[in-house]
Order: structure tokens, then sequence, then C-alpha cells
């Protein structure tokens, strides 16, 4: 079965060590879905994995995805095909014409997909719901992963995350990029948790209409000021706090979405958010293949 690729056993929760923490009597561990494989790695697999599913189910011999030059969804969507004996076609956004790679790129490559280049709008046009479509009727042997692993499957298989969730816990952090993995886990995580997403990109409030219909009645809250200049942008001090926060917890976070995330968290910390007696689960979704690009600046390797 495609979808025993990785076994579902529980993530390690590494509890961080801060004095800060002690002070104020918090408690913080993070979800180590970055350890569950070394590419299909953190929130990717398990949206993969029920889309995997659904591919068999449709006898499909191909998957065809969508994603940028860094791409972690690219790249997971590449290595998981190849592990399931299935051909992988990568759409790539905004590199028409060029002749520059990235890792991410030659890693998929690596993987056996086939990647075709998109001028950006080409791009867009073809990830419209309506060309999905489409595309569906044209590629009879060809399941379509959504850009991001965004969609039914992708929310179904992120529900799974919650059950990784200590019953103690009182608040659950994670890093919101299409917000897939928010939306599934709001609606496994327990009633009287406190559900925060930190938005990876600038102008992040945009997310909130398109979330908040999706969600069941519980306790959360978008935070959208923690995206150190945009998506994919990072300056000396996120590369500091990374480094930093590698030194002293040795946890290595990425640059996009889990190393943006906790150090707001820190900030949270400092302004009091989190009441006396709070425990605090942060989703570590992995991500980790995207410092190849700025491995120059890191104190550590993935
Ligand atoms: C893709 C990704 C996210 C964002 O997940 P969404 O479901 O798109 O919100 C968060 N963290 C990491 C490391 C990712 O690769």
């Amino acid at each position: 079965m495609v979808t025993d690729l990785i076994p579902d056993s529980a993530p390690a929760i590494s509890y961080l060590q801060d004095i800060r923490l002690q002070e104020r009597q918090l408690k913080i561990g993070l979800l180590r879905l970055d350890q569950v494989h070394p590419v299909i790695s953190g929130n990717k697999w398990f949206k993969l994995k029920e889309n995997l599913r659904a591919a068999q189910t449709i006898k499909a011999t191909t998957l065809l995805t969508f994603g940028g030059a860094y791409s972690n969804h690219l790249v997971a969507t590449a290595a998981a095909a190849q592990a399931a004996g299935l051909k992988a076609i990568g759409l790539v956004r905004g590199w028409h014409g060029q002749a520059r790679t990235t890792p991410t790129l030659e890693a998929c490559r690596g993987y056996g997909m086939e990647l075709q280049f998109l001028s950006r709008e080409a791009y867009r046009l073809k990830t419209l719901p309506e060309n999905l479509d489409a595309l569906k009727k044209t590629f009879t042997d060809t399941y379509i992963i959504p850009e991001g692993g965004n969609n039914q499957a992708g929310i179904q298989g992120t529900a799974g995350i919650a059950r990784w969730i200590p019953a103690a816990a009182t608040h659950v952090a994670v890093a919101v990029g299409t917000g897939t993995t928010f939306i599934g886990m709001a609606q496994a995580v327990q009633q009287d948790i406190r559900l925060l997403g930190f938005t990876a990109m600038k102008g992040g409030d945009y997310l909130k209409e398109h979330i908040a219909p999706q969600l069941p009645p519980i306790n959360w809250q978008l935070v959208t000021d923690g995206h150190e200049g945009g998506f994919g942008k990072h300056n000396p001090e996120l590369i500091a706090f990374m480094n930093d926060f590698y030194r002293v917890q040795g946890i290595p976070l990425d640059f996009v979405y889990t190393g943006k995330m906790m150090k707001r968290i820190f900030r949270l910390i400092d302004e009091g958010f989190f009441p006396e007696n709070s425990h605090l689960i942060c989703i570590h979704t992995g991500g980790l293949q995207g410092n190849q690009s700025i491995s120059g600046h890191l104190a550590f390797s993935h």
C-alpha cells in the first residue's frame, strides 16, 4: 500500500529548555513532524498520504502537481511518487525559459519527477479550479494534487496530526501557508484547545476570511505579523534566532515557516501572551530541505 510508505507511529515531542519558560511556568514542546521522513517531512506527508490513497483508488499511474522553485510540497510529492512506484510531473511557477535551477528542483529531478516550466500567468491559469477539472479529463491516468496539497484529502490527512497532541496541552501553534494544515487540525483538536496560526507571508490577514468558514467553533487566532518581511524572505535577526535556537535546543528550524513561527512565539512569551501554566505544543512542520538555499548563513545542516 502506498499509504504505508511511512509508519504511523508517534512523532517525538521536544520540550524547550529556557529560563524564561521556567519563570513563567510555561511548558513548550515541538511535535517533531520534521523527523517523519528526510524528504517527505512534516505536514507534507500528512497531506500527501490521503492524496496517495485517492490516486490508488482511481488506479492512477502518475501524480501531477504544482509549486515554486523552492517548494517543499513539490519535492515531497516527487519523493512520495518514486517510493510509491508512480510517475510524477511537476509544473513549476515563474521559471519559464530560464536555465537556472535550485537544490529543490535538482532533488525533484533526482526522484525522477518530470518538470515543466510555466510563466507566472500560465501557471496561474493552470491552477484555477475550472482548469484543473479540464486537466483531469485530459489525463485520465493522472491524479492531480493542487498547489501545496491544498484540497479535501490534504485537510483530511492533516487532521491526523491532532492525535499526537498531548491531552494536557492548552495551546497549539502551527505555521500557515495555504491554511490547509490549520483547517485540518482545527477539525480534530480538542474543543478547549486554543489554536494559533502563524502566517508566513505579508498581508496574511486575508486568510482569515478564507479559513473562517471551514472551521468548527473552536478558539482560534491567526498571528499575521511574524512574516519577517514576506514569504521566503529572511533577515539577519531571523537567521540569528534560528542559529541560537539550534545551539540551545538542538532543534533545526526552516527559515520559511517554523523559524518565523518560533521567533514570534518567543516575542509572545515576552509580551505575556501565555497565561501561567500554559502548555503549548508547536507543530514542527518540517521544510528543512528549503534551508539548502541559505545554507551559508546557518550554523546547522538538516
Ligand atoms: C507547506 C508548509 C507549511 C504550510 O502548510 P499549509 O497547510 O499550506 O498552511 C508550514 N510549514 C512548513 C514547513 C511547510 O513546508
